[in-house]
Protein backbone atom coordinates (compact mmCIF):
# COMPACT_ATOMS: atom_id res chain seq x y z
CA UNK A 1 0.00 0.00 0.00
CA UNK A 2 1.39 3.67 -0.85
CA UNK A 3 0.21 5.66 2.35
CA UNK A 4 -0.99 8.77 3.00
CA UNK A 5 1.68 11.60 2.75
CA UNK A 6 3.40 10.00 0.04
CA UNK A 7 3.77 11.66 -3.49
CA UNK A 8 1.04 10.96 -6.75
CA UNK A 9 2.57 11.74 -9.67
CA UNK A 10 0.15 13.15 -12.45
CA UNK A 11 0.90 12.56 -16.51
CA UNK A 12 -1.56 15.48 -17.74
CA UNK A 13 -2.68 18.98 -16.81
CA UNK A 14 -6.47 18.96 -17.31
CA UNK A 15 -9.53 19.05 -15.72
CA UNK A 16 -8.92 15.47 -14.89
CA UNK A 17 -6.07 15.89 -13.43
CA UNK A 18 -7.20 18.71 -11.24
CA UNK A 19 -9.96 16.81 -10.04
CA UNK A 20 -7.50 13.83 -9.66
CA UNK A 21 -5.44 16.12 -7.31
CA UNK A 22 -8.51 17.52 -5.00
CA UNK A 23 -9.30 14.13 -4.32
CA UNK A 24 -5.63 12.66 -3.65
CA UNK A 25 -4.99 15.86 -1.45
CA UNK A 26 -7.94 15.40 0.44
CA UNK A 27 -6.31 11.77 1.52
CA UNK A 28 -3.13 13.21 2.43
CA UNK A 29 -1.19 12.82 -0.75
CA UNK A 30 0.85 15.17 -2.48
CA UNK A 31 0.32 15.70 -6.18
CA UNK A 32 3.20 16.23 -8.39
CA UNK A 33 1.95 17.43 -12.33
CA UNK A 34 3.82 16.85 -15.49
CA UNK A 35 2.21 19.38 -18.24
CA UNK A 36 4.02 19.29 -21.85
CA UNK A 37 1.53 22.75 -22.44
CA UNK A 38 2.98 25.01 -19.32
CA UNK A 39 0.92 26.69 -16.40
CA UNK A 40 -2.74 24.49 -16.05
CA UNK A 41 -5.51 23.75 -14.19
CA UNK A 42 -3.91 20.41 -12.13
CA UNK A 43 -1.09 22.31 -11.92
CA UNK A 44 -2.97 24.83 -10.50
CA UNK A 45 -3.47 22.67 -7.17
CA UNK A 46 -0.70 20.60 -7.03
CA UNK A 47 2.20 20.32 -4.92
CA UNK A 48 4.69 20.81 -7.74
CA UNK A 49 4.09 21.16 -11.37
CA UNK A 50 6.58 19.83 -13.80
CA UNK A 51 6.45 22.14 -17.81
CA UNK A 52 8.19 20.41 -20.21
CA UNK A 53 7.54 17.34 -23.57
CA UNK A 54 7.24 13.68 -22.79
CA UNK A 55 10.57 13.11 -24.91
CA UNK A 56 12.20 14.65 -22.22
CA UNK A 57 13.23 11.29 -20.92
CA UNK A 58 15.64 13.16 -18.48
CA UNK A 59 13.11 15.78 -16.87
CA UNK A 60 10.53 12.83 -16.92
CA UNK A 61 12.69 10.78 -15.00
CA UNK A 62 13.54 12.76 -12.39
CA UNK A 63 10.33 13.53 -11.88
CA UNK A 64 9.26 9.71 -11.67
CA UNK A 65 11.97 9.47 -9.32
CA UNK A 66 10.43 11.80 -6.84
CA UNK A 67 7.14 9.93 -7.34
CA UNK A 68 5.82 6.86 -5.13
CA UNK A 69 3.50 6.05 -7.92
CA UNK A 70 2.48 7.68 -11.52
CA UNK A 71 -0.57 7.51 -13.19
CA UNK A 72 -1.96 9.90 -15.82
CA UNK A 73 -5.08 11.73 -16.99
CA UNK A 74 -4.65 12.41 -20.50
CA UNK A 75 -4.07 9.48 -23.04
CA UNK A 76 -1.83 10.79 -26.02
CA UNK A 77 1.36 10.02 -24.23
CA UNK A 78 3.91 8.80 -26.20
CA UNK A 79 4.85 4.93 -25.60
CA UNK A 80 8.74 5.43 -25.29
CA UNK A 81 8.53 7.90 -22.51
CA UNK A 82 6.37 5.66 -20.40
CA UNK A 83 8.54 2.54 -21.28
CA UNK A 84 11.62 4.81 -19.80
CA UNK A 85 10.23 5.59 -16.70
CA UNK A 86 8.08 2.21 -15.95
CA UNK A 87 11.60 0.81 -14.05
CA UNK A 88 11.75 3.86 -11.79
CA UNK A 89 8.63 3.50 -10.42
CA UNK A 90 4.56 1.79 -10.94
CA UNK A 91 2.98 3.26 -13.67
CA UNK A 92 -0.78 2.62 -13.18
CA UNK A 93 -2.51 1.52 -15.64
CA UNK A 94 0.63 -0.02 -16.97
CA UNK A 95 1.92 1.22 -20.42
CA UNK A 96 0.49 -1.79 -22.53
CA UNK A 97 -3.25 -0.62 -20.88
CA UNK A 98 -2.77 2.78 -22.70
CA UNK A 99 -1.30 1.39 -25.67
CA UNK A 100 -4.40 -0.35 -26.52
CA UNK A 101 -6.78 2.16 -25.67
CA UNK A 102 -5.22 4.75 -27.37
CA UNK A 103 -5.88 3.63 -30.56
CA UNK A 104 -8.79 2.87 -32.35
CA UNK A 105 -7.80 0.22 -34.24
CA UNK A 106 -5.78 -1.83 -31.41
CA UNK A 107 -8.82 -1.28 -28.87
CA UNK A 108 -11.36 -2.79 -31.22
CA UNK A 109 -9.04 -5.70 -32.26
CA UNK A 110 -8.41 -6.27 -28.45
CA UNK A 111 -12.27 -6.11 -27.91
CA UNK A 112 -12.73 -8.77 -31.25
CA UNK A 113 -10.13 -10.79 -29.98
CA UNK A 114 -11.19 -10.95 -26.34
CA UNK A 115 -14.84 -11.99 -27.31
CA UNK A 116 -16.42 -8.34 -26.22
CA UNK A 117 -19.44 -7.13 -27.68
CA UNK A 118 -18.73 -4.22 -29.93
CA UNK A 119 -19.36 -2.36 -33.29
CA UNK A 120 -18.70 -4.11 -36.36
CA UNK A 121 -15.83 -2.66 -38.17
CA UNK A 122 -13.26 -2.85 -40.71
CA UNK A 123 -9.98 -1.35 -40.71
CA UNK A 124 -8.54 1.22 -43.66
CA UNK A 125 -4.49 0.78 -42.75
CA UNK A 126 -3.88 2.45 -46.05
CA UNK A 127 -5.84 4.88 -45.60
CA UNK A 128 -8.22 4.03 -48.75
CA UNK A 129 -11.62 3.42 -46.68
CA UNK A 130 -13.70 2.48 -49.63
CA UNK A 131 -12.86 -1.33 -48.94
CA UNK A 132 -13.78 -0.82 -45.27
CA UNK A 133 -17.37 0.82 -45.99
CA UNK A 134 -17.93 -2.26 -47.89
CA UNK A 135 -17.22 -4.46 -45.70
CA UNK A 136 -19.59 -2.80 -43.24
CA UNK A 137 -21.95 -0.97 -45.24
CA UNK A 138 -23.76 2.25 -44.82
CA UNK A 139 -24.55 4.19 -42.89
CA UNK A 140 -21.38 3.93 -40.77
CA UNK A 141 -18.51 6.37 -39.21
CA UNK A 142 -15.22 6.66 -40.24
CA UNK A 143 -12.91 7.40 -37.47
CA UNK A 144 -9.36 8.44 -37.18
CA UNK A 145 -7.39 5.43 -35.39
CA UNK A 146 -5.22 7.66 -33.71
CA UNK A 147 -5.85 11.28 -31.83
CA UNK A 148 -9.72 11.43 -31.88
CA UNK A 149 -11.80 11.88 -29.07
CA UNK A 150 -15.30 14.18 -28.64
CA UNK A 151 -16.26 13.53 -32.07
CA UNK A 152 -12.77 14.87 -33.95
CA UNK A 153 -11.34 13.13 -36.98
CA UNK A 154 -15.02 11.39 -37.15
CA UNK A 155 -17.52 11.77 -40.45
CA UNK A 156 -20.87 9.90 -40.78
CA UNK A 157 -20.94 7.83 -44.11
CA UNK A 158 -24.45 7.44 -45.45
CA UNK A 159 -24.31 8.16 -49.37
CA UNK A 160 -21.80 7.63 -52.38
CA UNK A 161 -21.12 11.67 -52.43
CA UNK A 162 -20.41 11.42 -49.00
CA UNK A 163 -17.88 8.48 -49.34
CA UNK A 164 -16.17 10.18 -51.60
CA UNK A 165 -15.55 13.42 -49.79
CA UNK A 166 -14.36 11.05 -47.03
CA UNK A 167 -12.23 9.43 -49.06
CA UNK A 168 -10.48 12.58 -50.20
CA UNK A 169 -10.46 13.79 -46.49
CA UNK A 170 -8.79 10.58 -44.73
CA UNK A 171 -6.62 9.68 -47.62
CA UNK A 172 -3.55 8.40 -45.97
CA UNK A 173 -4.67 8.23 -42.73
CA UNK A 174 -5.20 4.87 -40.08
CA UNK A 175 -8.93 4.69 -40.03
CA UNK A 176 -11.44 2.41 -38.85
CA UNK A 177 -14.82 1.96 -40.45
CA UNK A 178 -17.82 1.63 -38.09
CA UNK A 179 -21.32 0.59 -39.12
CA UNK A 180 -23.56 3.32 -37.91
CA UNK A 181 -25.69 2.06 -34.41
CA UNK A 182 -29.21 2.51 -34.31
CA UNK A 183 -29.32 3.21 -30.45
CA UNK A 184 -31.99 3.54 -27.87
CA UNK A 185 -29.20 5.06 -25.34
CA UNK A 186 -25.36 5.51 -24.56
CA UNK A 187 -24.17 4.51 -21.44
CA UNK A 188 -20.62 4.44 -19.51
CA UNK A 189 -19.35 2.03 -16.84
CA UNK A 190 -16.85 3.55 -15.15
CA UNK A 191 -14.85 0.71 -12.90
CA UNK A 192 -12.18 0.52 -10.88
CA UNK A 193 -9.39 -2.15 -9.89
CA UNK A 194 -7.01 -1.98 -7.42
CA UNK A 195 -2.99 -3.32 -6.89
CA UNK A 196 -4.93 -5.64 -4.96
CA UNK A 197 -7.05 -7.16 -7.48
CA UNK A 198 -10.35 -5.75 -6.17
CA UNK A 199 -12.56 -4.16 -8.78
CA UNK A 200 -15.70 -1.99 -8.22
CA UNK A 201 -18.43 -0.47 -11.04
CA UNK A 202 -19.23 2.85 -10.16
CA UNK A 203 -23.07 3.04 -11.05
CA UNK A 204 -24.08 3.61 -14.84
CA UNK A 205 -24.54 6.64 -16.33
CA UNK A 206 -26.55 7.32 -19.27
CA UNK A 207 -24.62 10.06 -21.68
CA UNK A 208 -26.65 12.48 -23.86
CA UNK A 209 -24.43 13.77 -26.27
CA UNK A 210 -24.55 16.96 -28.77
CA UNK A 211 -22.88 17.68 -32.12
CA UNK A 212 -20.21 14.69 -30.39
CA UNK A 213 -19.50 16.07 -27.52
CA UNK A 214 -20.93 14.87 -23.85
CA UNK A 215 -24.22 17.42 -22.87
CA UNK A 216 -25.52 15.41 -20.23
CA UNK A 217 -24.89 12.44 -17.75
CA UNK A 218 -27.90 10.97 -16.01
CA UNK A 219 -27.68 8.61 -13.30
CA UNK A 220 -29.35 6.88 -12.43
CA UNK A 221 -29.28 6.24 -16.25
CA UNK A 222 -32.98 4.63 -17.56
CA UNK A 223 -31.82 1.43 -18.71
CA UNK A 224 -33.39 -2.55 -17.89
CA UNK A 225 -32.21 -4.42 -14.74
CA UNK A 226 -30.67 -6.90 -17.65
CA UNK A 227 -29.18 -3.97 -19.44
CA UNK A 228 -27.83 -3.31 -15.81
CA UNK A 229 -26.32 -6.35 -15.21
CA UNK A 230 -25.01 -7.01 -18.60
CA UNK A 231 -23.37 -3.69 -18.96
CA UNK A 232 -21.80 -3.46 -15.42
CA UNK A 233 -20.48 -7.75 -16.08
CA UNK A 234 -19.02 -6.53 -19.06
CA UNK A 235 -17.22 -3.43 -17.52
CA UNK A 236 -15.51 -5.59 -14.57
CA UNK A 237 -14.84 -8.42 -17.48
CA UNK A 238 -12.87 -6.34 -19.89
CA UNK A 239 -11.10 -4.44 -16.42
CA UNK A 240 -10.01 -7.64 -15.40
CA UNK A 241 -8.88 -9.51 -18.79
CA UNK A 242 -7.50 -5.67 -20.06
CA UNK A 243 -4.89 -6.41 -16.52
CA UNK A 244 -6.31 -2.42 -15.33
CA UNK A 245 -5.09 -1.06 -12.33
CA UNK A 246 -6.23 2.13 -11.49
CA UNK A 247 -9.75 3.29 -13.61
CA UNK A 248 -11.32 2.26 -16.56
CA UNK A 249 -14.51 4.06 -18.56
CA UNK A 250 -16.31 2.22 -21.14
CA UNK A 251 -18.62 3.84 -23.02
CA UNK A 252 -21.52 1.55 -24.76
CA UNK A 253 -24.37 1.90 -26.97
CA UNK A 254 -27.29 0.08 -25.66
CA UNK A 255 -28.60 -0.73 -29.18
CA UNK A 256 -32.66 -1.25 -29.79
CA UNK A 257 -32.71 -4.78 -29.67
CA UNK A 258 -31.30 -4.69 -26.05
CA UNK A 259 -28.23 -5.33 -26.86
CA UNK A 260 -25.23 -4.01 -24.89
CA UNK A 261 -21.78 -2.78 -27.47
CA UNK A 262 -18.70 -1.33 -25.85
CA UNK A 263 -17.44 1.72 -28.30
CA UNK A 264 -14.60 3.16 -26.58
CA UNK A 265 -12.30 2.80 -23.46
CA UNK A 266 -10.88 5.39 -21.42
CA UNK A 267 -8.45 4.25 -18.74
CA UNK A 268 -8.63 7.36 -16.83
CA UNK A 269 -11.20 8.84 -14.63
CA UNK A 270 -13.80 9.75 -17.31
CA UNK A 271 -16.17 13.08 -18.15
CA UNK A 272 -19.58 10.61 -17.54
CA UNK A 273 -18.25 10.26 -14.00
CA UNK A 274 -18.10 13.75 -13.15
CA UNK A 275 -21.51 13.08 -11.28
CA UNK A 276 -20.08 11.18 -8.75
CA UNK A 277 -18.21 13.51 -6.97
CA UNK A 278 -21.57 15.13 -5.92
CA UNK A 279 -23.52 12.12 -6.19
CA UNK A 280 -21.47 9.06 -4.86
CA UNK A 281 -20.50 7.82 -2.04
CA UNK A 282 -17.14 7.51 -3.07
CA UNK A 283 -16.28 10.55 -6.22
CA UNK A 284 -14.25 8.47 -9.18
CA UNK A 285 -11.34 10.78 -8.74
CA UNK A 286 -10.88 9.15 -5.30
CA UNK A 287 -11.73 5.84 -6.57
CA UNK A 288 -8.63 5.91 -8.78
CA UNK A 289 -6.38 7.17 -6.10
CA UNK A 290 -7.46 4.51 -3.77
CA UNK A 291 -6.93 2.31 -7.06
CA UNK A 292 -3.63 2.84 -7.68
CA UNK A 293 -2.15 3.42 -4.48
CA UNK A 294 -3.80 -0.18 -3.08
CA UNK A 295 -6.15 1.24 -0.20
CA UNK A 296 -9.36 -0.71 -0.39
CA UNK A 297 -12.12 0.70 -3.06
CA UNK A 298 -14.59 2.97 -1.65
CA UNK A 299 -18.42 2.16 -1.41
CA UNK A 300 -20.49 3.49 -4.77
CA UNK A 301 -24.09 3.84 -3.69
CA UNK A 302 -25.69 6.76 -5.36
CA UNK A 303 -26.59 9.66 -2.43
CA UNK A 304 -29.59 10.98 -4.59
CA UNK A 305 -30.31 10.63 -8.51
CA UNK A 306 -27.64 13.26 -10.10
CA UNK A 307 -27.49 15.04 -13.58
CA UNK A 308 -24.42 16.49 -14.52
CA UNK A 309 -24.07 18.84 -17.51
CA UNK A 310 -20.99 20.30 -19.46
CA UNK A 311 -20.62 23.90 -19.58
CA UNK A 312 -18.73 25.03 -23.07
CA UNK A 313 -16.84 27.80 -24.00
CA UNK A 314 -19.76 28.20 -25.65
CA UNK A 315 -21.85 29.50 -22.49
CA UNK A 316 -19.55 32.38 -22.33
CA UNK A 317 -20.93 35.71 -24.31
CA UNK A 318 -19.73 36.11 -27.19
CA UNK A 319 -19.46 38.98 -30.13
CA UNK A 320 -17.45 38.90 -33.28
CA UNK A 321 -15.55 36.16 -32.37
CA UNK A 322 -14.30 37.86 -29.07
CA UNK A 323 -15.60 36.96 -25.55
CA UNK A 324 -17.79 39.63 -23.96
CA UNK A 325 -19.33 38.44 -20.93
CA UNK A 326 -19.35 35.60 -18.31
CA UNK A 327 -21.91 32.59 -18.58
CA UNK A 328 -24.88 33.59 -15.90
CA UNK A 329 -23.08 31.91 -13.26
CA UNK A 330 -25.73 33.46 -10.64
CA UNK A 331 -28.42 31.08 -12.17
CA UNK A 332 -26.66 27.70 -10.84
CA UNK A 333 -25.11 29.20 -7.59
CA UNK A 334 -28.47 30.66 -6.59
CA UNK A 335 -29.99 26.77 -6.89
CA UNK A 336 -29.31 25.27 -3.60
CA UNK A 337 -29.95 21.53 -5.43
CA UNK A 338 -27.20 22.49 -8.05
CA UNK A 339 -22.92 22.40 -7.57
CA UNK A 340 -20.75 24.33 -9.91
CA UNK A 341 -17.52 23.13 -10.85
CA UNK A 342 -15.20 25.37 -12.96
CA UNK A 343 -11.55 24.02 -13.86
CA UNK A 344 -9.42 27.25 -13.82
CA UNK A 345 -9.19 27.40 -17.74
CA UNK A 346 -7.85 31.14 -18.61
CA UNK A 347 -9.33 31.29 -22.15
CA UNK A 348 -12.70 30.18 -22.98
CA UNK A 349 -12.84 28.69 -26.35
CA UNK A 350 -16.21 27.62 -28.45
CA UNK A 351 -16.34 23.33 -27.45
CA UNK A 352 -13.73 23.35 -25.35
CA UNK A 353 -14.27 21.92 -21.73
CA UNK A 354 -14.74 24.60 -18.83
CA UNK A 355 -16.51 23.41 -16.00
CA UNK A 356 -19.63 20.91 -14.86
CA UNK A 357 -22.68 21.38 -13.07
CA UNK A 358 -24.67 19.14 -11.31
CA UNK A 359 -28.42 19.17 -10.06
CA UNK A 360 -29.49 16.60 -7.56
CA UNK A 361 -33.04 15.64 -6.79
CA UNK A 362 -35.18 12.62 -5.29
CA UNK A 363 -36.26 11.97 -8.75
CA UNK A 364 -34.05 12.05 -11.85
CA UNK A 365 -36.86 13.30 -13.71
CA UNK A 366 -37.13 16.64 -11.26
CA UNK A 367 -33.34 16.98 -11.44
CA UNK A 368 -33.08 16.86 -15.64
CA UNK A 369 -35.63 19.32 -15.71
CA UNK A 370 -33.89 21.34 -13.65
CA UNK A 371 -30.49 20.86 -15.02
CA UNK A 372 -31.98 21.69 -18.60
CA UNK A 373 -33.82 25.17 -16.87
CA UNK A 374 -30.38 26.04 -15.72
CA UNK A 375 -28.53 25.46 -18.57
CA UNK A 376 -30.73 27.52 -20.51
CA UNK A 377 -30.46 30.47 -17.71
CA UNK A 378 -26.10 30.25 -18.39
P1 LIG B 1 -16.60 8.46 -30.05
O1 LIG B 1 -15.54 9.49 -30.23
O2 LIG B 1 -16.31 7.16 -30.72
O3 LIG B 1 -16.97 8.26 -28.60
O4 LIG B 1 -17.92 9.06 -30.76
C1 LIG B 1 -18.54 10.24 -30.28
C2 LIG B 1 -20.05 10.09 -30.40
O5 LIG B 1 -20.43 9.92 -31.77
C3 LIG B 1 -20.61 8.88 -29.69
O6 LIG B 1 -20.79 9.11 -28.31
C4 LIG B 1 -21.93 8.70 -30.44
O7 LIG B 1 -22.90 9.64 -30.03
C5 LIG B 1 -21.54 9.02 -31.88
N1 LIG B 1 -21.11 7.78 -32.54
C6 LIG B 1 -19.83 7.33 -32.63
N2 LIG B 1 -19.77 6.14 -33.26
C7 LIG B 1 -21.03 5.80 -33.59
C8 LIG B 1 -21.63 4.69 -34.27
N3 LIG B 1 -20.90 3.67 -34.75
N4 LIG B 1 -22.97 4.69 -34.40
C9 LIG B 1 -23.73 5.70 -33.94
N5 LIG B 1 -23.23 6.79 -33.29
C10 LIG B 1 -21.90 6.86 -33.12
Amino acid sequence: MISPGSTIGVLGGGQLGRMLGHAAQTLGYRVHVYEPAGPCPAGAVANKEVNSSYENIETLSAFARECAVVTYEFENIPSAPLDAIAPLVPLHPRASVLHICQNRQREKAWLRANGFPHVRYAEALDGEIAGAVEAVGMPCVVKTADFGYDGKGQMKIASVDELEKARAIFRSRRCVVERWVDFSSEISVIVARSTTGEARAFPIAENIHTRHILDFSIVPAGVSGTVTRDAELLAVAIAEKIGLVGLLAVEMFVTTGGEVLVNELAPRPHNSGHWSIDGCETSQFEQHVRAVCGLPLGPVGIREPTVMVNILGDSWQWRDGQVVGDPNWAAILGEPRAKLHLYGKAEPRPGRKMGHFTVRDRSIEVALNRARELKAKL
